[in-house]
């Protein structure tokens, strides 16, 4: 089975905010949290240790994400009004997942180098017939006795929204803690304009950015306002990706920031970016809504992403998956032939029912982060 490689989930938003455990099976989760108030917010969980051993789900970019006070729901708790609480809030994130991986060895590695990462596939490889996974869908196995060993997933640290960054010299310490990639945007920061929150790159942006090449974090341009991406592309001299964002052309009643014009497209493919594409029921069919039902939206609909990207791009070397699931929504939210994270395994199927070969469906579903990761990630 081909290894995934899933380029954003808030993994630390979920422990922080429902109290969720990574460790279990998300059919677990979903029985422990059934008739609370969670599945009704953040729907039920597509996410569990055992799914991730299913999907062969190597490598997640996990994520660091607070709400801005201006833009939480009514029911969120934690959030930031300023510079100095967003610092302590992104920080608690990241003590999730150094915990996590001090508890868990077994299940959950952090990444921050390229031996770290090349130890993490090498197990991966190294023991891959051993594992007692099925085919990844129909194997008629009952989920929740599926595999109890099996291998760590590597976390490699994104910051979304990069307001737990007050000066650019305290880059220092967030790369000292992990974090590899950071996206200055998620709404409008003090960055750059966001989703929703349009404007160009700021002074402080700028600064942002000249810092984060000389350390060699990956600009992650999701969610940045078209100006602010178009900036960054010309001045930002390191890697860049696009963690999770859709194509806008596909989504013509879309009137949001969200997604990426072919113009911004072919600009990232000239700066030789990936990009994950998501599959949010509305980032699919603009005008979804979770009463609509997910019977609606069908993977294809990923998959015609996937293919636009690739025909601009002439090759399939520039497209990732980047779930964000659990990020805001669940099960209820996805297209209908997934129930859990290892259900992204189908892409495949459906990219070869389209053309594409194993090799393409293998850089799709994980090569191009990976190529990616071994470019930037340092040697020590
Ligand atoms: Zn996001």
């Amino acid at each position: 089975m081909t290894l995934i490689v899933d380029a954003h989930e808030d993994l630390a938003w979920n422990v922080l905010t429902f109290g969720r455990d990574y460790t279990r099976s998300a059919h677990e989760t979903r029985r422990q949290e059934h008739g609370s108030e969670t599945p009704l917010r953040n729907g039920d969980t597509l996410l569990g240790w055992q799914e991730y051993q299913r999907g062969y789900v190597a490598v997640v970019f996990s994520v660091l994400f607070v709400t801005p006070a201006h833009r939480r729901e009514t029911w969120e708790t934690v959030y930031y009004d300023n510079p100095d609480q967003a610092h302590a809030l992104y920080r608690a994130q990241v003590d999730v997942y150094h915990r996590l991986v001090e508890k868990h060895p077994g299940k959950f590695r952090l990444i921050q180098t390229r031996p770290d990462l090349e130890h993490l596939l090498g197990d991966w490889q190294q023991h891959e017939l051993d594992l007692p996974v099925g085919e990844g869908k129909g194997n008629g196995r009952d989920p929740e006795s599926l595999p109890k060993a099996g291998h760590p997933v590597g976390l490699v640290v994104l910051m979304e929204g990069a307001e737990g960054v007050r000066e650019p010299a305290e880059l220092d310490e967030w790369w000292r803690l992990g974090v590899r990639l950071i996206g200055p945007a998620w709404a409008g920061t003090r960055f750059c304009g966001g989703t929703r929150e349009p404007g160009p790159l700021t002074k402080e942006g700028y600064d942002l950015l000249e810092a984060m090449a000389d350390f060699g974090f990956i600009l992650d341009i999701s969610h940045m306002d078209e100006r602010a991406l178009m900036q960054a592309l010309d001045f930002y001299p390191g890697r860049i990706a696009s963690t999770h964002a859709n194509v806008h052309s596909l989504l013509k009643d879309d009137d949001s920031n969200r997604h990426l014009s072919d113009r911004a497209i072919q600009s990232l493919l000239e700066r030789d970016a990936v990009l994950g594409v998501s599959p949010l029921n509305q980032f699919l069919l603009a005008g979804w809504k979770r009463g609509d039902g997910r019977e609606l939206v069908s993977l294809e609909r990923l998959v015609a992403h996937i293919d636009h990207i690739c025909q601009m791009a002439g090759n399939a070397h520039h497209v990732g998956l980047g779930s964000d699931f659990d990020g805001g929504f669940g099960l209820q939210s996805v297209p209908h032939e997934i129930n859990t994270i290892a259900d992204l395994q189908k892409i495949g199927g459906l990219l070869g029912e389209r053309g594409y070969s194993e090799k393409d469906v293998a850089a799709i579903l994980g090569g191009n982060w990976l190529k990616l990761l071994r470019q930037s990630l340092p040697q020590k």
